[in-house]
C-alpha cells in the first residue's frame, strides 16, 4: 500500500484560537497555538495564557478558526491551560448570551464567571470532599487526652467520622484541635465521594405539608422535564424553604444537581445546617466570606458534578451544572442579586436564562416579590404559586401604625413606643428596633447660623458617629474629627440632628438599664460570622436588639414579639421610582420577624404621613395589593416592568467633560435607531445623577427606554462600536448598565 497522508493535517491555512482576553474591549483576539498546539475545534472554552501588548493574560479561546492570510502574523498563545474545555455546551452558550445582553465584552464575562484562581491561570483543584475520623491510635489515647479543644474533636470523632461542612457546624474551630491531633496520627482526613454522611443520613423526617405547600411541591414537580419558571409567593414563615427542600429532594433522588441562589444576608449558619440536616449529600456553600482556595474548589466540584446542592450568593449563578435539575432563587426581590459595577448582571435574571438553555425548572422565591416577576406571572410567562398562611401555628404578626406628629421625641423614639418595648420586654418577649441608618445622627449643624458638615468630595452631608466624635461620609469613606466650633461663625451651638442607630441604641440603654441591647449594623458588624456570633450570644432572653436592614433576613429570632420601624418618612417621598417597591418590601420583610412561632407578634410603624397611600394600601390588602396598586403607576408612567431601559454613565472631574462624552453618546445613538423604532425608542439626558459628585467625581447619565427589549438592543449593539471610538469616551470613565436598578 502506498503511504497515504497524514489524515488529521488540514489541508488550508493553519487555523487560529481566536481568544476572549479580559480588556474592556468588545472583540476576539487572534493566536497561533501555543508551542507544540495544534488549534483543534475541542480548545473552544478552555483557557489560554497570551502576550497581550506588553502584559500576559489568560484568556478564554471562543472560536478556532483559519487564519487569515492577509492579516499580520499573529503572535502564539504561551501556553494552553486546560485538557478539557472550563466552559462547554450550556454554559458556555449562557454567557456567550449575557456578553451579547450586557454588550459586555465576552472576555470580561468569562473572568467575571470564574473564582479568582482560575480567573488566574490556576489548574482546577482537588475538588473532593473531606471527612475525619479517629484512627485506632486516636481510640487508644483518647481517655489519657488533656481536657480541651483536641480531646472534645476527639470525642466527637469517636462516634463517627464527620464531613468538614458537618465540623463547621458542631465545632467551630475544629481546625486547629484537628491539625494538632493530626501531627500525632491520632485522627486523619479522607476524601468523601459525594455520598452521604454520618450527620447527614439521618434526615429529620418531614412535616406534613400544608395544603399551600404541597400544590406548589406537585407543581415543581409536574413540571420537572424541562424549562419552567415557577414564582413561589408566600409570606415570610410560610414554608417556602421547606417546598425548596422536597423540590430538590426530587431532584437529588433523579441523580441531579441543585443550585440555591440566596441573598448575601440570607445565607446562614441556620440555613445551610437546615439544608444539610435533610439532604442526606453534602451541601456546598458559596459566598463571599470564603477563601478564594475553597471557592475555585466549589467551582471544580460543581463542573465535575461532585457537587450535587450548592447554596450560593450572586456569583454562583455562573457554576458549571453539568447535570443540572433544578434552580432556585430565595427572595428573588432582593437587591443583592444585581452586579452594580463590571459586568452588571442580575443574577436572577441570568439563573432564568440558564434554566431555559438547561431545560430545567427554576423557583423563584419571595415574601415581597418584585414588580417584574409578578408582572410575569400575570403574563402568564410565569406559574404564581401562593402560600397564603404562616407554616404551622405561628400567627401573623398585628400592625398598629402609630401617628408621632406633634409627639415628644427621644432619639427619634416616641412615649408609645418606649411603651412597647417596656411592655414587650416585660412579657419575656425580645425586640427589635429597626433604623434604616447607621451612625450617631445623620446631620451635624450649627444651631447659630445654619452651617452643616458637608463631605468635601461628595454631594451629601457628613454622618456623626461615635457619640459625636467623629465625621464620616458613608458614600466616600472620608472621614474627619468632628469641630468643636461651628467652623463657620464660632459658635458653639453644633448639634447632632435626628437619630442613627447609634444614637438609637443609646437611648434604650439610657431608659432601660440592665437590659441587653445589641446593635447589628455595618459599622458594629464587618463580617457576616461577625453577626452570626453577636446573635448567638444574645440568644433568646428579653431584649432589644437595633440595627439597619441587615437585621431585614437571615438569622432566626424566635422570640421576637415586638417590631419598631422608625424613620420611614424619607423613603416615602423618594425621586427614584423603584423607591415605594423597595421600601413596601422592606416594611413586609422587617415586619415579617416578630411572631415566628408560639408568641404572637407586634408591629408598630412610626410615622409623620400615616395616611401616605402606600401605608394605607399595605395596611389594608397587604403587598399583593401594594404591588398591584404600584403596576398601574409604572404603567401609565411608562417605566419598568412595562419599558426597558439602559443607563450610560460618566465621570469626570469637570461636569463639562461627562456631558460632553454623553452627548457624543447620545448623538450617535441617534444615528444608529432603526427608522421603524424612532417613535418609541426614548433617550433622556445627560442629566446629574442621583448624587451629582460623589469622590471628588461629577456623575452624569443618559437613559435609554423602549417598550420593546429588541428595539432597546438593535440601538445599543448598532451604536456602541462607534460609542467606544468616540474621542471624548477617552477622557470619561463610563460604563453601560443594560437594566439599571439604582436611577
Ligand atoms: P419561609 O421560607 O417561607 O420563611 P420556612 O420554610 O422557613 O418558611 O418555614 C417557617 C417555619 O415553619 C420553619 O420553622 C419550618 O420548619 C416550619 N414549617 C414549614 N413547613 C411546615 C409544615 N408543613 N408544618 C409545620 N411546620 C412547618
Ligand atoms: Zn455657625
Ligand atoms: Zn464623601
Amino acid at each position: 500500500m502506498p503511504p497515504t497522508s497524514d489524515p488529521t493535517a488540514s489541508p488550508g491555512p493553519p487555523a487560529v484560537w481566536r481568544v476572549a482576553v479580559p480588556v474592556p474591549l468588545a472583540r476576539l483576539f487572534d493566536y497561533l497555538p501555543a508551542p507544540g498546539e495544534q488549534a483543534r475545534d475541542a480548545h473552544v472554552g478552555c483557557r489560554v495564557r497570551v502576550p497581550f501588548g506588553s502584559r500576559e493574560l489568560v484568556g478564554v479561546i471562543a472560536q478556532v478558526a483559519p487564519r487569515d492570510p492577509d492579516a499580520p502574523e499573529p503572535k502564539p498563545a504561551l501556553a494552553l491551560l486546560d485538557g478539557a474545555p472550563l466552559f462547554a455546551g450550556e454554559l458556555l452558550e449562557s454567557l456567550q448570551w449575557l456578553a451579547r445582553y450586557t454588550h459586555a465584552p465576552l472576555g470580561e464575562v468569562f473572568a467575571t464567571a470564574l473564582p479568582a484562581p482560575l480567573r488566574h491561570g490556576e489548574p482546577l483543584p482537588d475538588s473532593r470532599s473531606w471527612a475525619w475520623r479517629l484512627t485506632e491510635a486516636g481510640q487508644t489515647a483518647l481517655a489519657g487526652l488533656r481536657a480541651g479543644k483536641p480531646r472534645a474533636l476527639a470525642t466527637l470523632l469517636s462516634r463517627n467520622p464527620l464531613d468538614e461542612d458537618a465540623l463547621d457546624d458542631a465545632s467551630p474551630g475544629w481546625r486547629a484541635a484537628a491539625r494538632a491531633l493530626g501531627k500525632r496520627a491520632l485522627v486523619e482526613r479522607y476524601p468523601l465521594h459525594a455520598a452521604p454522611t454520618a450527620h447527614a443520613d439521618t434526615p429529620i423526617s418531614p412535616f406534613t405539608l400544608g395544603e399551600g405547600q404541597r400544590a406548589a411541591v406537585d407543581a415543581v414537580l409536574a413540571a420537572r422535564d424541562g424549562f419552567a419558571a415557577l414564582l413561589l409567593d408566600g409570606v415570610t414563615g410560610s414554608g417556602k424553604t421547606e417546598v425548596y427542600l422536597q423540590a430538590i429532594a426530587d431532584c437529588l433522588a433523579r441523580g441531579k444537581q441543585a443550585l440555591v441562589l440566596v441573598p448575601e444576608i440570607g445565607l446562614t449558619p441556620q440555613t445551610l445546617a437546615r439544608f444539610r440536616a435533610r439532604l442526606g449529600v453534602p451541601v456546598h456553600a458559596l459566598h463571599s466570606g470564603l477563601s478564594d482556595g475553597e471557592r475555585a474548589r466549589t467551582w471544580a466540584a460543581a463542573a465535575r458534578g461532585d457537587a450535587r446542592v450548592v447554596v450560593g450568593t450572586r456569583s454562583s449563578v455562573f457554576l458549571p451544572l453539568p447535570e443540572a435539575g433544578l434552580l432556585v432563587v430565595d427572595e428573588e426581590h432582593d437587591g443583592s442579586f444585581k452586579q452594580l459595577d463590571g459586568i452588571r448582571y442580575h443574577a436572577r435574571d441570568f439563573a432564568l436564562v440558564r434554566a431555559k438553555a438547561l431545560g430545567v425548572p427554576v423557583l423563584l422565591g419571595s415574601a415581597t416579590p418584585s414588580l417584574e416577576s409578578l408582572r410575569n406571572a400575570q403574563a402568564g410567562r410565569y406559574a404564581h404559586l401562593r402560600l397564603r398562611e404562616r407554616a404551622g401555628v405561628a400567627l401573623p404578626p398585628s400592625v398598629r401604625v402609630v401617628d408621632v406628629r406633634k409627639r415628644p421625641l427621644e432619639a427619634g423614639l416616641s412615649p408609645e413606643l418606649f411603651e412597647a418595648v417596656s411592655q414587650a420586654l416585660a412579657a419575656g418577649g425580645q425586640v427589635l428596633v429597626f433604623k434604616n441608618r447607621r451612625g450617631y445622627a445623620p446631620v451635624l449643624l450649627c444651631h447659630d447660623c445654619g452651617w452643616s458638615a458637608q463631605c468635601q468630595r461628595c454631594d451629601a452631608p457628613m454622618t456623626v458617629h461615635a457619640g459625636g466624635h467623629r465625621l464620616q461620609c458613608h458614600h466616600c469613606g472620608a472621614r474627619r474629627p468632628a469641630p468643636n466650633a461651628c467652623p463657620d461663625c464660632g459658635g458653639l451651638a453644633l448639634q447632632s440632628q435626628g437619630a442613627g442607630t447609634e444614637r438609637i441604641e443609646e437611648a434604650l440603654l439610657a431608659r432601660f438599664p440592665g437590659v441587653p441591647v445589641l446593635r447589628i449594623d455595618r459599622g458594629s458588624t464587618q463580617r457576616r460570622d461577625a453577626m452570626e456570633a453577636m446573635l448567638a450570644k444574645f440568644g433568646r432572653e428579653p431584649g432589644i436588639l437595633v440595627g439597619t436592614q441587615m437585621l431585614a433576613k437571615g438569622h432566626d429570632l424566635p422570640n421576637l414579639t415586638l417590631v419598631a420601624v422608625v424613620g420611614i418618612d424619607e423613603g416615602l417621598f423618594s425621586a427614584d421610582f423603584r423607591a415605594p417597591e423597595k421600601l413596601a418590601q422592606l416594611l413586609v420583610q422587617v415586619a415579617g420577624r416578630a411572631g415566628r412561632a408560639e408568641k404572637a407578634g407586634l408591629v408598630l410603624l412610626q410615622t409623620h404621613h400615616p395616611e401616605h397611600p402606600l401605608l394605607a394600601t399595605l395596611l389594608s390588602g397587604g403587598y399583593g395589593a401594594f404591588a398591584q396598586a404600584e403596576l398601574v403607576q409604572r404603567e401609565d408612567a411608562g417605566f419598568p416592568p412595562f419599558t426597558h431601559m439602559a443607563m450610560f454613565r460618566a465621570e469626570a472631574t469637570e461636569v463639562t467633560v461627562a456631558n460632553a462624552f454623553l452627548l457624543a453618546a447620545r448623538r450617535t445613538l441617534e444615528a444608529a435607531v432603526p427608522a421603524a423604532d424612532a417613535s418609541t425608542l426614548e433617550i433622556n439626558g445627560p442629566l446629574p445623577a442621583p448624587m451629582p459628585r460623589r469622590a471628588g467625581y461629577q456623575r452624569t447619565q443618559l437613559l435609554i427606554s423602549a417598550p420593546d427589549r429588541r428595539q432597546l438592543h438593535a440601538t445599543l449593539t448598532a451604536a456602541l462600536p462607534a460609542v467606544h471610538a468616540l474621542p471624548e469616551a477617552r477622557k470619561v470613565r463610563w460604563s453601560l448598565d443594560v437594566d439599571p436598578v439604582d436611577l
